[in-house]
């Protein structure tokens, strides 16, 4: 007889999961009714199973998930301190079925939980499923592939990327690999540059305990732009599964260099001081980065980073990967940019001669793509115009995190990332902080609910 997969999510009174891993739980039952989970929960905080059961309830019924406590088969909450040796056996040993473990901890926390996890019996065919930031650094990162691989084989092991999700990221390999009109245009031949931008209108939303000691950098850029960049540069895999896909992500991310080997011309770094974010319906009085609640100013925190990548391979070389993410920033742009060189001549006669030769946009959740043709046309036949072709890319209902547990409880891994992948996306950005932290790179203030810091390549 099948066993119930049991979902064990530790740091289960966190914001993760109540945010969004619930919501999707909630999400995935409902459009599965088939599908059998136990869901239990363990966290430093003293609820009672009624807290619990309210905090479940309330997700399910968010207007994503609309679904009933009942459809989980069983559920608990258990207060622990899961870097406990005992009070972690006393939650994972003894499941029958398939066990997969969440780790909704802080990094440091998530990390002392898995060491301790070396003393413990894990259940046969043990999931564990860890969140970003993965490790420190390169040689953390390592030390954790290390350990989580005494724990189970890498096949077992998810490392969220809930950024990309399943729909954004196989829309884009759906346009770039399935069309003549991109596929045989996709090298340095013919691409200009690549800009890779998450640029959030959300200012720090009380989360300086996490984000004052990530950054823009590490929060976004080390962890989710990095595997958009791996996405686009990467070579054509011969199938989209856990070996091919992964094999030529990584690939493309071990060719890829800070531009020029100089961090410091190569990256920027800003900060946002006290604005008005919105229009006049939906004005926020934003205070500034250093003085809102819980901000040590003296870590030098950025709320805004950009670096310029080179992914030295022959399809690439030359051409400048710009990635850059940020908050409190006047409006939310998640897009990729690939500007396509301009054509080696145009016919006299022709006016308005355009500096590129057109641009194909991936605006992402939802996920739309634009493409920006040089038209000429109409009263005047002879001079050219931008238009856009614009088209959306499915619809996706689903979740980010809802396809990221789908996949977990599926024991699929091709999206998440592989051991290797991380360590480099620590390794690309290392001397970038560097130069940081030598202080070579000044940060630059920018207003909230600004365009960033000004004379920057990506603000207006
Ligand atoms: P929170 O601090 O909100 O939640 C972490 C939870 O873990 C808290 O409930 C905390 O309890 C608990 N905890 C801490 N130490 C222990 C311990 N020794 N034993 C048991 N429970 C413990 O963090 P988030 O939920 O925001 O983040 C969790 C992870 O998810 C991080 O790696 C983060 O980077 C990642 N992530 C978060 C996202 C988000 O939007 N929140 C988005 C993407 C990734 P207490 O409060 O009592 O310390």
């Amino acid at each position: 007889m099948s066993r119930d997969t049991t979902l064990l999510i530790l740091g289960a009174s966190g914001d993760l999961t109540s945010r969004l891993l619930l919501p999707a739980i909630g999400q995935l039952l409902r459009r599965e009714p088939a599908r059998r989970l136990a869901l239990h929960g363990a966290g430093s905080d003293d609820w009672s199973a009624q807290r619990w059961q309210e905090a479940v309830q309330t997700a399910f019924t968010s207007a994503d998930a609309a679904t009933q406590l009942d459809r989980v088969a069983g559920t608990t909450y258990t207060k622990a301190d899961v870097t406990d040796r005992d009070a972690l056996a006393g939650l994972v040993e003894g499941v029958e079925g398939p066990l997969v473990i969440y780790f909704a901890l802080p990094p440091a926390v998530a990390v002392a939980a898995c060491q301790v996890l070396r003393d413990v019996k894990l259940p046969e065919n043990t999931v564990l499923a860890l969140e970003k930031p993965f490790g420190s650094d390169q040689k953390s990162a390592r030390e954790l592939n290390d350990l989580l691989q005494q724990l189970v084989p890498e096949k077992r092991i998810f490392r969220v990327d809930h950024f990309l999700g399943r729909s954004t990221l196989l829309n884009v390999i759906g346009v770039r690999f399935a069309n003549r009109l991109v596929e045989p245009v996709w090298s340095a031949d013919h691409v200009q540059s690549v800009l890779i931008r998450y640029d959030e209108s959300l200012a720090l939303e009380n989360r300086a305990r996490y984000y004052d000691r990530a950054g823009a950098m590490i929060d976004m850029i080390q962890s989710h732009l990095l595997q958009v960049l791996a996405i686009l540069a990467m070579e054509q895999p011969a199938d989209l599964d856990e070996i091919d896909l992964r094999d030529a992500m990584a690939a493309a991310l071990r060719a890829t260099v800070i531009w020029d080997d100089n961090p410091v011309r190569s990256s920027r770094r800003g900060r946002y001081t006290a604005g008005t974010i919105g229009d006049k319906e939906h004005r926020r009085d934003v205070p500034s980065y250093v003085d809102e609640d819980g901000v040590d100013p003296d870590l030098g925190t950025e709320t805004l980073a950009e670096i310029t990548c080179e992914v030295r391979t022959a399809r690439w070389a030359g051409v400048p990967f710009t990635l850059r993410s940020g908050k409190a920033l006047a409006d939310r742009h998640a897009e990729i940019v690939v500007t396509f060189r301009p054509v080696r001549h145009i016919p006299e006669g022709l006016t308005g001669r355009p500096d590129d030769g057109g641009v194909l946009r991936f605006v992402l959740g939802p996920d739309r793509i634009d493409l920006e043709l040089n038209v000429n046309g109409g009263d005047d036949p002879f001079a050219l115009r931008r238009d856009v072709l614009s088209t959306k890319l499915g619809k996706g209902t689903l979740l980010a995190y809802t396809e990221v547990i789908s996949d977990i409880l599926d024991g699929d891994v091709a999206l998440s990332v592989r051991a290797d992948a991380a360590e480099q996306c620590w390794r690309i950005i290392q001397p970038v902080r560097d130069a940081w932290n030598r202080g070579d790179v000044p940060i630059e203030d920018y207003p909230a609910g600004s365009t960033g810091p000004k004379g920057w390549a990506t603000s207006a």
